[in-house]
């Protein structure tokens, strides 16, 4: 749209108090028009084909002013001689949005109803210019069905807002029609001005709508009503739910106390084991217990691998498992006497419990008792856990903390490792029919077991190079009876050296098992639980302690 309003031409002209176009008039300065704005004479030109009638100043004059007072005017006139008005619709302003809306306090917002004034084309009636109303005069005042109308037209100046605001203060409905875009092509064709001037409605606003503020307030109170009544349910629901989360909280927190109390009461029958558990199970330490059972051990261990008549379990008897420090004797001596106890001359097929052999070996050769006692709360505990359906493949108690817990040492394990080591060699297999039991193998010579040939057996031990059993330098007298001085293995007791007959004639002999145990047995060959050991004999001087006290062996 041109913004272009020439100085020069001027749209209509005054004559006789009322504003011509130019098509109306005589032409020329025969017109009889005057310039609103200067009021110098026009001449009308109105009298070419290709140019729109128009007024000119007659005398070239610049003049400020004269289109936006002459359209003003001209609309002023033809609203109060037509007698008629397109309205514009309503529909809320920067302050009032239509419908109203608000939020609730949890942010979700709501909508009361619109309020609907379409516009709509009226019929004025008493329409006058420029009646003084209080302290502002509109540009004209009239009538329609509903009362006073104010009407203002908009050339350059909006209407104030103070102007607005008393109008409202008033009650008065009042209406801006906006002229101030209009062009000189468009002001020029007086057709098209009066359709713009009364007939669009897309021109023109409502400054004050009093009726309208009222539907529109009626909506807002109604909506702030509901959301009254929705933030009451909040608050309520907020406090419900506040109080659920307190209690919830203060169950928490004596469920807490109440497991914490369990805790500690759990943990009280094992308060001195734990104290020293870190330091048992430290490196150093050991490191310090290994040296010195083999340094005790390493002798004995010698003997009773030396009795092991399958080669290829010998050569495993010198692998030492991780945790094997936990009974109290070096691994190679509790691995080879296992071995002489529950597989060394047993028949293929014999079978044996694999916690049989775990109780034996803790029995025979003992275990650190405060070690033992949280291995042993370690599985009752997991025991319970598994009854109460959770899953737990290692031992592990509750009660006891995380590092706790990965501290102590699982006894079974070398036991494991152990069996493991027995059946690569091929001694030894797991009982298809019975869970936990383990049966004796054939000889390997009689067997082609592919996976024991594939296991390459680890390399022997410096300590179990050579046998160190030299010949017995203090023989007992042996002309008197076969069995004094020979070796002799002993169900309960191990190896022992015997020494010397009770009585003339009779079965019951001196053994000694070790420096200072001697024992009184029964050597009948009817007897099953001993045999004569067709080795070396044992050199007097070894500091020997194979068997256990007979309150320790295993029934
Ligand atoms: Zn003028």
């Amino acid at each position: 749209m041109s913004q272009v309003k020439s100085t020069l031409r001027v749209p209509y002209g005054l004559r006789d108090g009322k504003m011509w176009a130019a098509r109306d008039v005589l032409t020329g300065i025969a017109c009889r028009c005057l310039c609103l704005g200067c009021q110098q004479p026009l001449v009308a030109k109105n009298h070419g084909k290709k140019v729109r009638p128009h007024f000119a100043h007659h005398v070239d004059r610049a003049c400020q002013g004269a289109f936006e007072s002459s359209i003003h005017r001209r609309a002023k006139e033809l609203i109060i001689d037509k007698g008629r008005l397109m309205l514009p619709a309503w529909d809320g302003n920067e302050t009032m949005l239509n419908p109203p809306c608000a939020a609730d306090d949890d942010g979700r917002l709501h909508q009361g109803y619109r309020v609907d004034i379409p516009a709509n084309m009226v019929a004025l009636t008493d329409a006058c210019p420029e009646v003084q109303r209080g302290d502002y005069r509109p540009d004209v005042v009239a009538r329609d069905s509903e009362g006073d109308l104010l009407i203002e037209i908009r050339v350059t100046h909006a209407v104030g807002d103070q102007k607005t605001r008393n109008v409202q203060s008033d009650g008065h409905r009042m209406m801006e029609i906006d002229l101030s875009r209009i062009t000189a092509d468009q002001a020029e064709d007086p057709d098209l001005f009066e359709r713009l001037v009364l007939n669009t409605a897309s021109n023109r606003i409502w400054l004050s709508h009093p009726q309208a503020s009222d539907a529109w307030r009626r909506s807002r109170d109604e909506l702030k009503a509901m959301i009254g009544a929705k933030n009451k349910v909040i608050a309520a629901d907020r406090a419900y739910r506040q109080r659920l989360r307190e209690e919830n909280d203060a169950q928490r927190k004596t469920r807490t106390t109440r497991k914490e109390r369990h805790r500690q009461e759990c943990r009280q029958p094992h308060l001195t084991a734990l104290a020293t558990l870190k330091k048992k199970t430290s490196k150093s330490v050991i490191e310090a217990k290994c040296l010195e059972l083999l340094r005790r051990d390493r002798s004995s261990a010698d003997v009773a691998v030396s009795l092991v008549t399958e080669d290829a379990a010998r050569s495993y008897l010198h692998v030492v498992p991780d945790l094997g420090w936990v009974y109290d004797a070096h691994p190679y001596l509790w691995q080879a006497g296992a071995y002489l106890r529950f597989i060394e001359g047993k028949l293929p097929g014999q079978t044996f419990e694999q916690a049989a052999l775990g109780r034996w070996v803790r029995a025979t050769y003992g275990v650190d008792e405060s070690l033992w006692s949280l291995f042993r709360a370690q599985w009752v505990a997991r025991s319970e856990a598994l009854k109460r359906g959770h899953h737990m493949r290692l031992p592990w108690a509750w009660f006891f903390s995380r590092e706790e817990n990965k501290r102590i040492p699982n006894f079974f394990e070398p036991i494991d490792e152990f069996v493991g080591k027995m059946m690569r060699c091929g001694v030894l297999a797991r009982d298809p029919n019975r869970r936990g039991w383990l049966t004796i193998c054939e000889p390997p010579k009689s067997r082609a077991d592919p996976i024991s040939s594939l296991v390459s057996p680890p390399a022997p031990s410096p300590f179990f190079s050579t046998p160190h059993i030299v010949s017995v330098t203090a023989a007992p007298d042996q002309n008197s009876d076969p069995l004094l001085g020979k070796n002799i293995w002993h169900e309960s007791f191990g190896i022992g050296v015997v020494m010397a007959r009770m009585v003339r004639c009779s079965p019951v002999y001196n053994v000694r098992f070790g420096d200072d145990y001697w024992r009184r047995i029964l050597l009948r060959s009817d007897h099953h639980d001993w045999r004569l050991i067709d080795r070396s004999p044992l050199p007097s001087a070894v500091p020997w302690q194979y068997g256990a006290p007979p309150h320790h062996s295993h029934a």
